[in-house]
């Protein structure tokens, strides 16, 4: 097998990897740059112009920096990615207005995809994006493990995962969190005994600001909602996301605490509103209950509205966020329009990547000769703190 790290190396976001054999081409991951308003795709030929030269491309997750090239790659080469995952993205798209992706075939954890004589076995793996995975590649004998975005902070167990993996040849893996101070994250479980606490002292509305697609974080705050005792409120975008995951994610069509309502009389919101006829709620109905409410920043103007009928004074926002978006205009003049309302804003927040224990547990595990370290800015951190034999060329051959 032949390793080519088109890009994303020495950076985090971006990530293509090529791996070839005698008779398949493959890619793992299409991503565009992490701040990149609109993605453009670096000249790979044959995988997003010329004559079709690769056989598929496999998607760890939904995040940009790994799928946000994925409408541009020709033609003819199948495209994988996890089942919900890809539910989960249509459901964002459609909301955004984007061009539906082709998915040609679902990943499913332990199922192996052949492409020619590479063997692709994807392994179900936590991360802030839902329905993530590791990628296992074996071809002439030797294997090749490809991390992803990964965490164990999350709720799926990480032991679970390590115990499926056995051994291989060379580690292609992410170090996110390298370049960033070692703290031990906390947990999501952590997060939602803080949610609880804090819910329970607070007389007023509760909010909460996050990435309606990080579904793990959907499920700490319903659960620290339901044991407040609040009603869990998504706008429709949130809970168009949160169904796509699954009748088992906390969304209005399954769950009696979730209900749902919509920001602007849209025909697009209305249409999400009337698959939950049951569950939807109108301003003056939240105006009375005890709930903790998905916000935006786009809802500055719903929210202005929604306190003229409830003060929010005593109320509690939880940023639950990459704290450097609050740089971010949109952000920044959100949480200041809270602040002049009265509420509380407070941090909720955890990492969605390893950290080093996670990191040197996993290498640990799969006991790897060579390890190829992608996703970071810091790859001198596996040549100081590991025995392994560190690969920083863009090319290697194993
Ligand atoms: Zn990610
Ligand atoms: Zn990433």
């Amino acid at each position: 097998m032949r390793i080519h790290i088109i890009r994303g190396q020495d950076q985090i976001g971006g990530s293509i990897i090529e791996i070839s054999s005698e008779n398949a081409r493959l890619i793992l991951d299409v991503g565009s740059e992490l701040d990149e308003e609109t993605p453009v795709a670096p000249r790979v030929e044959g995988l997003f112009f010329g004559k079709r030269a690769y056989d598929a491309v496999f998607v760890t997750h939904y995040h940009g920096d790994h799928v946000g090239l994925a409408s541009h790659v020709m033609p003819g080469i199948a495209i994988y990615m996890g089942e919900r995952a890809a539910a989960v993205y249509r459901a964002s798209s459609d909301y955004l207005g984007k061009p539906p992706l082709r998915i040609d075939g679902f990943l499913r954890s332990g199922e192996a995809v052949c492409v020619g004589d590479i063997r692709v076995t994807p392994f179900l793996c936590d991360h802030s994006a839902f329905d993530s995975y590791m990628l296992l590649l074996e071809c002439d004998g030797k294997r090749v493990l490809y991390t992803g975005d990964f965490r164990s902070n999350g709720r799926k167990s990480f032991s679970a995962l390590l115990k499926r993996l056995d051994r291989v040849d060379v580690l292609i893996t992410e170090g996110t969190t390298l370049s960033r101070d070692a703290v031990r994250p906390a947990t999501e479980a952590e997060l939602e005994e803080i949610a609880c606490e804090t819910l329970r002292q607070t007389d007023g509305p509760a909010f909460i600001l996050m990435a309606a697609t990080n579904i793990d974080r959907c499920v700490t705050a319903f659960k620290a909602a339901r044991r407040s005792e609040r009603i869990f409120l998504q706008d429709v975008y949130s809970a168009a996301i949160a169904s796509a995951a699954g009748d088992g994610i906390p969304n209005p069509g399954t769950f009696s605490g979730v209900r749902t309502f919509l920001t602007s009389p849209t025909e697009k919101q209305f249409g999400i509103l009337s698959r939950y006829p049951k569950a939807k709620i109108g301003r003056a109905g939240i105006a009375r209950e005890k709930f903790l409410m998905c916000v935006r920043p786009s809802m500055t103007r719903y929210l202005e509205k929604l306190s003229e009928l409830k003060p929010f004074d005593g109320g509690v926002l939880f940023y639950s966020m990459w704290n450097g978006y609050k740089q971010k205009p949109d952000v920044a003049a959100f949480l200041e329009f809270m602040d002049g309302k009265g509420v509380r804003i407070t941090n909720l927040h955890t990492s969605g990547h390893a950290d080093t224990a996670t990191i040197r547990a996993m290498i640990d595990d799969v006991d790897p000769k060579y390890i190829i370290p992608v996703h970071t800015e810091n790859a001198m951190w596996f040549e100081k703190n590991t025995e392994r034999e560190i690969i920083r060329e863009q090319s290697f051959e194993l």
